[in-house]
């Protein structure tokens, strides 16, 4: 049986370690449909497993890589057949199923998302669960009835991988986007990406306030912490915040002000485990509202043996927009 390359980590008394290794199809997990992985990609979360920084792994040893797209190359559903262009988001993919970065992959056919026609498998890694997520943050707003009118919408995070897509997306549909980052050098990225203005973070990331001066019809958060509890303290009357990420810290220092005198919603936003369906609306949206030419400028593409250099500066903030890995 011909064999296949993966990163394989594992867990040794002196910590984890990650390595190149050689499996065959037989090493794969149990799953009804075998992909040929021809590109994944590196979200905040594949850095924070691989760099060893935060308990992502769940399961010894691991594949990581919580995204991949390829071509099915075996099949026993109906659904799904040679040659078909399939993607995977999450699931638990590089946490408790073997994941992305390797050449083949097994998964239930469940967990697979028929790639868009719009896109290819690398648009669909350059997409990734950050991007996916961004559909899903901007979806969320939409149920809360956040309108173009409503006043700017804040990205935050603007420069990374859910915030770049965002800014795509809330700008194509006619949102003003203003995007806060650390990086005010990537001006010309962010307003190429459609951001009408950009705030320096260090204006969010200090002590809360817990009511302060309505600024933002709707914000999407990818930081947390003080960062979050200075943007509620900052949405106009009826606003809603998608909050996703934690670059900034888990904590939440906020106050109820915000809810109780201004009526502003909270909404958590989570990619793992959203059923199928939600992905599938997620999927078409993005096909529809994400422009092609500024999701192919936010990518950079590397081949896959470039991870271990690459997981430390995600977690260090030093990855602008998204990464696509070409895999075999
Ligand atoms: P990236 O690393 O690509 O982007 C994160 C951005 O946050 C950075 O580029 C930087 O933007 C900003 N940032 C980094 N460190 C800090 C800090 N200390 N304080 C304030 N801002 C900071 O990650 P992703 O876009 O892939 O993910 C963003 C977040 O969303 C992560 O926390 C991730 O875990 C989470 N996430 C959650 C999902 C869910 O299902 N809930 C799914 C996907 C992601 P800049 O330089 O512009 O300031």
């Amino acid at each position: 049986m011909a064999g296949f390359k993966a990163l394989l980590a594992t867990r040794t008394d002196q910590g984890q370690t990650v390595d190149w290794v050689e499996l065959t199809e037989d090493d794969l997990m149990a799953g009804n449909v075998t992909i040929k992985v021809t590109h994944t990609t590196l979200n905040y979360k594949d850095g924070l497993a691989v760099a060893g920084k935060a308990p992502i792994f769940r399961r010894w040893p691991m594949i990581p890589g919580i995204d991949l797209a390829g071509v099915v190359e075996a099949s026993r559903c109906r659904d799904y057949k040679p040659g078909d262009k399939v993607l995977v988001n999450g699931w638990r993919l590089g946490e408790t199923h073997y994941g992305g970065y390797a050449e083949k992959a097994r998964v239930e056919d469940g967990w697979l998302v028929p790639v868009p026609k719009q896109f290819n498998c690398s648009d669909a890694m350059a997409i990734g669960t950050a991007g996916y997520t961004a559909m899903l943050c901007v979806l969320a707003l939409e149920e809360n009835d956040v309108k173009p009118g409503d006043g700017p919408v804040l990205v935050t995070g603007a420069s990374g991988g859910v915030g770049s897509v965002a800014i795509a997306l809330l700008s194509k549909l006619g949102f003003e986007v203003i995007a806060s980052t650390g990086r005010t050098e990537e001006e010309d990225y962010l307003k190429y990406l459609g951001a009408a203005g950009v705030v320096d973070r260090g204006e969010l990331s200090g002590e809360p306030s817990m009511l302060g001066k309505e600024r933002w019809g709707g914000a999407i958060d990818t930081v947390g912490s003080s960062t979050l509890a200075n943007v509620l303290s900052q949405m106009k009357y009826n606003g809603a915040v998608a909050a996703c990420g934690l670059a900034q810290g888990t904590d939440l220092p906020a106050s109820v002000m915000p809810f109780i005198l201004r009526g502003v919603t909270l909404q958590g936003v989570e990619s793992v485990l959203a059923p199928k369906q939600r992905r599938l609306d997620a999927w078409k949206r993005l096909a529809k509202d994400l422009d092609i030419g500024k999701l192919r400028a936010m990518a950079v593409a590397h081949p896959l043996e470039d991870v271990l250099e690459l997981a430390p500066k995600i977690v260090a903030g030093k990855v602008r927009g998204r990464v696509v890995f070409n895999v075999g």
